[in-house]
């Protein structure tokens, strides 16, 4: 069996770009063992390169919901243990409500809940047996308050919210923490240029952001490797908000 020796191992879904890059080079910088799950290998081979010896990846797409025991077997086998799992990976779609087919709306729960349900539950059952554990589930300031034209991304993140505190309260005496980061606007590749084709957007954006700036992906890295670290061990449960005061008000 590979040994990750000393070093803790974590799972990033979605770890090949933006927010989930962003942890997995945190995490790795911080001599966590980090395994990136995604399904564009090119993204996969591109983050590997940038993170070096204490990264791997799997490519796996996530809706498989039969791919998911497998894959996370195989890494128990392989490593062991897993320490530390971040439900980074998502997606969004704009479109009118009236617009927004069954089909969509299932499209977004299928990647954004029962993915992060099916791949919680798996891992989770490792974790019991270590009866120690760290799993991140990212939401987003959708879940605070409304946002026009996506009504099933803010459906699902509402939905990784009530998870989260669910899960925390159940698997707390079995040593394992949940946690969910609420990130606001981040300037990923995909965010940043959306916006800067959109200079209105991109002022409104800004005027109601109290810090008036965007996020960096590395706010939500740091973030994220707090609430799994030894710092975060009393906390449980909670949605941290990490969008520069956003929720707060404007
Ligand atoms: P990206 O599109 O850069 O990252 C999303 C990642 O999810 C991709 O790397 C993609 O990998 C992976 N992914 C999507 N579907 C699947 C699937 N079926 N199986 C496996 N992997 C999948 O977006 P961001 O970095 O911006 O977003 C990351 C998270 O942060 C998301 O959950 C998003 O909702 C949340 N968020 C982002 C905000 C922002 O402003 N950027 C604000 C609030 C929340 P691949 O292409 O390889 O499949």
């Amino acid at each position: 069996m590979k040994t990750a020796k000393d070093n803790k191992i974590a799972l990033v879904t979605g770890g090949g770009s933006g927010i989930g890059l962003a942890i997995a080079q945190k995490f790795v910088h911080e001599g966590i063992f980090t395994i990136i799950i995604g399904r564009d290998e090119k993204k996969l081979q591109h983050a590997k390169e940038k993170l070096g010896e204490l990264c791997e990846f799997i490519s796996c797409d996530l809706t498989d919901l039969k791919a998911i025991p497998v894959m996370v077997k195989k890494i128990v086998d392989q490593y062991g243990k897993i320490d530390v799992l971040v439900n980074n990976a998502g997606i969004n779609m704009k479109k009118e409500f009236l617009d927004v087919t069954d089909e969509d709306f299932q499209k977004i729960l299928q990647t954004n809940v029962s993915a992060v349900f099916s791949l919680s539950r798996e891992v989770v059952k490792f974790m019991v047996e270590k009866n120690v554990g760290s799993i991140i589930n990212i939401s987003s300031m959708a879940s605070q308050y409304g946002i026009p034209k996506v009504i099933a991304y803010t459906a699902s993140k509402s939905a990784i919210e009530g998870m989260t505190k669910a899960m925390a309260v159940e698997l707390s005496p079995k040593g394992i923490r949940i946690n969910c980061i609420a990130p606001g606007f981040i300037a990923t590749d995909m965010s940043a240029a959306a916006l800067n084709n959109d200079p209105e957007r991109k002022q409104k954006v800004m005027s109601r952001t109290p810090m008036g700036a965007l996020g960096k992906p590395a706010d939500i890295g740091d973030a994220a490797l707090f609430l799994a670290s030894e710092g975060s061990k009393y906390i449980t449960g909670v949605v941290l908000p990490v969008d520069g005061g956003n929720s707060v008000g404007f």
